[in-house]
């Protein structure tokens, strides 16, 4: 499919004119448009809830557009925990996913009350303690082990993968949960990452369901929700077929309503923690050609670099980029599209056949495409660069500030202990 920008080339510059590049910028109008679309696909099921996952895109200002289509927050840290509280997430509108988890998190979790998803049967007493007890409402995240296919050969692999529990482990952690008093009980699998098949949620479920009523039946625990967790991904290249989400949540009914419904389990709630598919599409990275490069290879240099948006350095991720203004013309020209670090996997494309791109101070400006999850919020401070801002484009096509950019106090802001550095961290 095409990929086209959600802006203008006249939105970007007035935005850039005010606030710099480079700078994250989300699309109000989509967020809200795909929110819907969830809702209304998984809409047969009345316990349904999407708990979006926080670490996907943390900003308290898409966080709380999601909570007007009913949308809960997945968190599994600390500062997750404290961003959903700040929007007013309570109770079961939190779930805790986490592992590896510490204390002072478990602790903060169940203080607001939200449902724990368990990562490990040996977090059983650990949450015991920093919770004061077992509460009546527990998850426990399930790993089949071994390989996991969907249908047309797309796959990943659990048996390698840390989270969860084994079958044997989570029988077992039901058993001690409930003699502990837990009464309702919630199963969770992340299996596949990023899927772009409407087939995942469906076989996962199935998977799930299964499980649920063999636990049910040999457990005598009364499981309240099934959690499919994240997982369904986003057409980042244009040759793909996005997933069609109204399709996914029939799959999951139809396995709903042959497994569970005849097991007398029809009052199962579904739960997802969608990240990727809640805001990737919605978001985009754009940045000024700054530089040209001539050497063995033809290298256009942007104002951002790996720092704001990691997936390309870390997994080889492709990610469209349209110049702005050029999107109809020829792309005649081939270039390794590069950040500024000092690391030479900085490179937000290679090879790239693009249209030919002015360089300079008032350069072209760059569309990298669907950085609405898993792009500002993997960012780090390698070289000491700094995090860009974000920005929200309005339904009404006006831009509102939902973070600023860091500035070199906010980098220094660490150093406060040490006094010839106070300075600088106060800017
Ligand atoms: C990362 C994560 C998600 C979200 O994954 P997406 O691929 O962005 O949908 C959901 N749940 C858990 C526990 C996660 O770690």
């Amino acid at each position: 499919m095409e990929k086209r920008p959600f802006a203008t080339k006249d939105q970007l510059e007035a935005i850039a004119e005010e606030y710099g590049t480079p700078f994250h910028l989300y699309d109000e109008a989509g967020i809200r448009r795909n929110a819907q679309a969830v809702k209304e696909a998984f809409a047969w099921n009345p316990g349904f809830r999407e708990y979006f996952a926080v670490k996907a895109t943390p900003n308290p200002f898409l966080m709380s557009i999601l909570q007007e289509y009913g949308c809960g927050f997945d968190c599994s840290s600390y500062t997750e925990l404290q961003l959903a509280a700040a929007v007013g997430a309570r109770g079961s509108d939190i779930m805790f996913s986490s592992n590896e988890t510490p204390f002072a998190d478990y602790a903060l979790a169940s203080e607001l009350g939200a449902i724990v998803n368990l990562d490990d049967i040996s977090h059983i007493d650990f949450f015991e303690q920093a919770a004061g007890g077992i509460p009546e409402t527990v998850s426990c995240r399930f790993n089949p082990g071994g390989m996991f296919e969907i249908s047309n050969g797309i796959m990943d692999n659990p048996g390698d993968s840390k989270y969860g529990m084994t079958t044997d482990q989570l029988f077992e952690a039901f058993r001690i949960l409930k003699s502990k008093g837990a009464q309702n009980f919630g199963i969770h699998a992340f299996l596949c990452s990023n899927t772009v098949t409407n087939d995942y949620y469906p076989k996962l479920a199935r998977v799930l369901f299964d499980l649920a009523v063999r636990l049910q039946q040999e457990t005598g625990a009364h499981i309240a929700f099934i959690n499919l967790s994240g997982g369904v991904g986003v057409a980042y290249t244009p040759d793909q077929t996005p997933n069609d989400i109204y399709a996914i949540g029939e799959g999951v009914k139809a396995a709903f309503e042959e497994i569970l419904v005849p097991a007398g389990m029809g009052d199962v709630a579904i739960f997802t923690e969608m990240g990727r598919f809640m805001m990737a599409p919605y978001g985009a990275l754009v940045t000024r050609a700054i530089h040209h490069k001539h050497i063995y290879k033809e290298y256009v240099g942007v104002d951002a670099c790996a720092v704001n948006l990691m997936r390309p350095a870390m997994y080889g991720a492709y990610h469209h980029i349209t110049v702005m203004g050029k999107e109809d013309a020829p792309c005649d020209h081939v270039y390794d599209v590069v950040g500024g670090l000092c690391e030479n996997n900085d490179k937000f494309a290679i090879d790239r056949a693009l249209p030919e791109i002015e360089d300079g101070p008032e350069g072209d400006l760059l569309f990298i495409h669907d950085t609405g999850a898993h792009g500002f919020s993997m960012g780090y401070s390698y070289n000491g660069k700094l995090k860009s801002a974000e920005i929200l484009l309005k339904e009404d096509g006006t831009f509102q500030l939902i973070r600023r950019a860091e500035t070199p106090s906010d980098y220094f802001a660490t150093f406060d202990c040490f006094e010839p550095y106070a300075h600088l961290s106060q800017g």
